[in-house]
């Protein structure tokens, strides 16, 4: 089984290819390349931004305390011969992320059952997956947190490219005198 190689869900099926890589849909593929752009970030920086992500305040609730991690809501739906499974990241504090995983549960224990053999043999495994998500403990080094500042430090480094090219912007360090 793969797994996305941007946010480390096993992918069942489906799925975006990119050469030898994976990824569950089109989001994961985007911050998969602005990640690859982020790789010129030296570490430390990298570290030192990763942590004020997680003590900062809550992007959904705006709230600080509770800690900042990307939490995984696991959803699925079925129409008979139709079934189809969601695995979404999102930045935010635990306890607006439990919240989101409880929905996720009540969601997917009403719409997931009914189809066939999908959404019988699927439902149960996104419901077991919420829990043991809400179950798991906050960590101190997020893998994923790590990446979502890797795609927000990426995503700044393209704009600035960006702007760079359409403005034509000179070189920041000027040219050696004669
Ligand atoms: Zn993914
Ligand atoms: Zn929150």
């Amino acid at each position: 089984m793969a797994n996305c190689a941007y946010c480390g869900t096993s992918i069942l099926f489906g799925g975006v290819s990119d050469g030898p890589r994976r990824y569950c849909n089109n989001d994961c593929h985007v911050a998969g390349y602005f990640v690859s752009l982020a790789s010129q970030i030296p570490p430390a920086k990298l570290d030192e931004m990763v942590h004020a992500t997680r003590v900062g305040q809550c992007p959904k609730c705006g709230k600080a305390g509770s800690p900042v991690d990307v939490y995984m809501a696991h959803r699925i739906w079925s129409a008979l011969i139709l079934t189809s499974w969601s695995s979404q990241p999102e930045v935010s504090c635990k306890s607006c992320a439990t919240k989101r995983q409880l929905g996720a549960i009540a969601f997917s224990g009403t719409l997931g059952w009914w189809g066939f053999p999908w959404g019988l043999i699927g439902t149960p495994v996104q419901i077991i997956r919420n829990f043991s998500a809400m179950a798991a403990k906050p960590k101190r080094d997020s893998p994923l947190l790590r990446k979502h500042v890797q795609v927000v430090l990426g995503q700044r480094l393209a704009e600035n490219l960006a702007m760079a090219e359409s403005q034509q912007v000179q070189p920041a360090v000027p040219p050696p005198l004669p």
